[in-house]
């Protein structure tokens, strides 16, 4: 088998409502580039990757050059020739080699007639649980949806337990003043006595802040504190004061920083991303070192639609360690670009796919429709607050949103 050819299509596939976290807001959609590796026998591998438009698709398609030819199966070399870390500091392709290897995994599995969990090794469980990731929102372009008071964050997350059976939750804060974010991580979990809890604020607290608030909910049933400050340096110095275990997806994302948090532990949970770490194999080698050192481990959610939600449930699917629900903004999508529609929950997991390579297609029908979507509308800056325009972020933030103060 042999690439022939690669195609990338922006999609903008919407949300319910526009999520908001400490760097500004994703606005209502996320825009995914959807990866197609073409094979000389006719077979399509699926990838995606985040952000989009010409530039991103560009970045992909000029990949031609190394990989046509290509057998998918080289997946050791695909590596090196993608993103060798050296020459990585001119060109830093580890997210488009995750979207290349997604394809080319689901390429080998598609000719091998094997779902991707049996290339990895086999699968120990049969469905992935996932935690229910809250957002404060602003309201959609009706008015509807707007998370915002601790009472609508109760209803929403209800509802979202009614529909999905969630037992775990996640806040995602870092966007008012801690104290309210306190109180309604606190009234969270008063409303779900039996179920578990983490609170991740990407980063946004200053050290004091982050040992503050670690040290008050250190009653909760927290699964983990995630990325409560920036930095290795300042993870270390909360993780001295706070009883419960540090997580991170921003400062231990390559195997140089797993080393780093090995040797001078900062961090004691690794919440692996596909993407992040340049492609499934990756996040299996990390998880492995992770046991070898007893670090416990989780799947991480960079924003995505049904190839790379396939991906995260392949991985999840071979993880020993995978002692944690996994991380989704899945349930946030009003749509999907794959055939059949959304992935479904039941019990708050969803079930591995059992079908050869990845164990998605892609429905032509809604790539066009959200292809087009994107084309209206563009991309957002995923950095900028949509009610606040002249605000930017700064780490540690030191200007909280103001929850009396909805989107006008
Ligand atoms: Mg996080």
């Amino acid at each position: 088998m042999k690439i022939v050819d690669i195609r990338a299509t922006t999609v903008s596939v919407p949300l319910e409502a526009p999520l908001r976290h400490s760097n500004g807001a994703h606005w209502g959609r996320f825009v995914r580039t959807i990866v197609e590796v073409v094979a000389d026998n006719g077979l399509v591998g699926l990838g995606e990757l985040g952000g989009g438009g010409e530039s991103s698709e560009r970045a992909v398609t000029s990949l031609k050059q190394y990989l046509v030819g290509h057998d998918p199966m080289d997946l050791n070399a695909l590596q090196f020739k993608i993103m060798n870390p050296t020459a990585g500091l001119y060109n830093n392709r580890v997210q488009i080699h995750a979207a290349i290897e997604f394809a080319c995994l689901d390429l080998v599995g598609q000719l091998l007639g094997v779902p991707l969990y049996t290339l990895l090794g086999g699968r120990l469980r049969s469905r992935v649980p996932f935690a229910s990731y809250l957002f404060f929102r602003y309201p959609d372009r009706d008015g509807r949806g707007e998370v915002r008071t601790i009472a609508q964050l109760l209803q929403h997350a209800s509802e979202l337990k009614d529909r999905y059976g969630f037992r775990t939750h996640k806040l995602k804060g870092g966007v008012f003043p801690p104290r309210y974010e306190l109180e309604a991580y606190h009234a969270l979990a008063n409303r779900f006595p039996e179920d578990r809890f983490r609170f991740d604020p990407n980063a946004a607290f200053s050290v004091e802040e982050a040992i503050r608030f670690g040290q008050a909910i250190e009653e909760v049933r927290n699964d983990y504190f995630e990325d409560p400050t920036w930095g290795l340096n300042g993870l270390r110095r909360v993780r001295a004061y706070v009883r419960m275990p540090l997580a991170t997806n921003t400062v231990v994302v390559n195997f140089e920083q797993l080393a780093t948090n090995l040797r001078d532990p900062a961090v004691d949970v690794i919440l692996l991303d596909t993407t992040f770490w340049g492609g499934v194999k990756q996040c299996v080698k990390a998880a492995q070192i992770c046991e070898t050192f007893q670090l416990g481990v989780s799947v991480h959610s960079s924003g995505e639609v049904g190839i790379q939600l396939a991906t995260m449930l392949h991985l999840g699917a071979v993880l020993p360690n995978l002692t944690f629900a996994a991380d989704a903004h899945y349930h946030h999508l009003r749509d999907d670009i794959i055939e059949g529609g959304k992935f479904s929950y039941v019990d708050g997991a969803i079930s591995v796919p059992e079908s050869p390579g990845l164990g998605v297609k892609l429905d032509r029908d809604k790539l066009a429709e959200y292809s087009a979507v994107y084309k209206s509308l563009g991309n957002y800056p995923y950095d900028r607050d949509p009610g606040r325009p002249e605000w930017y972020s700064m780490v540690p933030n030191t200007d909280w949103a103001d929850p009396n103060v909805g989107l006008n």
